[in-house]
């Protein structure tokens, strides 16, 4: 077993904000990823809502964020995290190659888009269909949208989109529409928001410029944006051993991210927050890096 005071595990823009933070304050720690570094900043064809560098892409502000965490000698090491253990002094997270002794956590291991699940999804994604109304929703401002789900994050991101759009179609694939008490009222009275419950979306249409409808119960209905939310999670799956409290949005830290387990702190995407965006999550990392460096003295 390896011994170290902090583990980051994650290495989009969350945990690499966390390692810059603990590298400049001289931290002994370790980084962790299981795929690509940068994580869904490898996926942003178009990113125009971060401060300072307008009109650029996820894999622009990866390479200078590479380029800065290089420069600055953080070394990621590949391993995926397979659960954290509580021990006595602090953790030991195991990973399928190694496990590691520390005294703090930072998670940031965001969550993950699951496989597609409609006809056409795939093939439109980027080209009508998106996955996060913050980012996209400007896009469709004045055009009728749908969006397919049902929980509290479909209900949030539609009361964003319908102050953009002209009409939302909200595609429940059930015969309730769920959630908590407030923002279904808020989405029960907003006038261009049309509830259809019961809905088998069948397909996504479209040509060669984009989506131009979907198949709702064999019935199309014309839109010029789909915004599926039926496959997105946390990747906690290793948490299930510690369990931290959590609720619809996410892992509930307090201002220091840390989790209800002292040293157990969480940085981006995974937290229970309702913007979740590149400057959050970078912010979130710089803020638990601080953290868990205090809590460890
Ligand atoms: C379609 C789309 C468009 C978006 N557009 C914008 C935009 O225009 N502007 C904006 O500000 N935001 C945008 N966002 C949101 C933004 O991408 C996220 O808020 C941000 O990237 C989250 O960063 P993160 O570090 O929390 O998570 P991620 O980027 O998901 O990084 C998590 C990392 O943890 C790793 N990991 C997971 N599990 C393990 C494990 N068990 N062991 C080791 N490593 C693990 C993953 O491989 C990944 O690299 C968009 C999101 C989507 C889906």
């Amino acid at each position: 077993m390896k011994k170290t005071n902090i583990v980051v595990i994650g290495a989009g823009i969350a945990g690499l904000s966390a390692a810059i933070y603990l590298k400049r304050a001289n931290a002994d720690f370790v980084i962790l990823e299981n795929s690509l570094p940068g994580g869904l900043l490898n996926k942003l064809h178009k990113v125009e809502n971060y401060p300072g560098v307008p009109n650029t892409t996820g894999g622009d502000i990866l390479i200078s964020l590479m380029e800065q965490v290089r420069n600055l000698g953080i070394e990621i090491k590949y391993g995926s995290v397979q659960t954290i253990l509580k021990e006595e002094d602090g953790f030991e997270v195991v990973t399928d190659k190694d496990s590691y002794d520390c005294q703090a956590v930072i998670v940031a291991a965001g969550r993950k888009i699951e496989g597609v699940t409609i006809k056409g999804e795939k093939e439109f994604a980027g080209r009508g269909v998106s996955y996060c109304a913050t980012c996209d929703g400007n896009f469709f401002k004045g055009a009728d949208v749908a969006v397919i789900g049902n929980n509290d994050i479909v209900l949030e991101e539609s009361l964003y989109l319908a102050n953009l759009v002209k009409k939302l179609y909200l595609c429940v694939p059930g015969e309730k529409l769920e959630g908590t008490d407030s923002l279904l009222l808020k989405v029960k009275q907003k006038e261009n928001i049309e509830i259809l419950l019961n809905s088998n979306v069948d397909e996504i249409v479209g040509d060669d410029i984009g989506v131009n409808g979907i198949k709702v119960n064999g019935k199309e209905i014309p839109v010029w944006g789909v915004f599926p939310f039926v496959g997105t999670k946390s990747s906690d799956e290793f948490l299930s051993n510690l369990k931290p409290e959590q609720d619809n949005f996410g892992v509930k830290v307090n201002e220091e991210m840390m989790s209800n387990i002292p040293g157990l702190f969480f940085a981006g995407d995974i937290v229970s927050k309702k913007l979740k965006q590149l400057v959050t999550a970078a912010s979130d990392g710089a803020i638990a890096a601080t953290s868990a460096g205090r809590f460890i003295k």
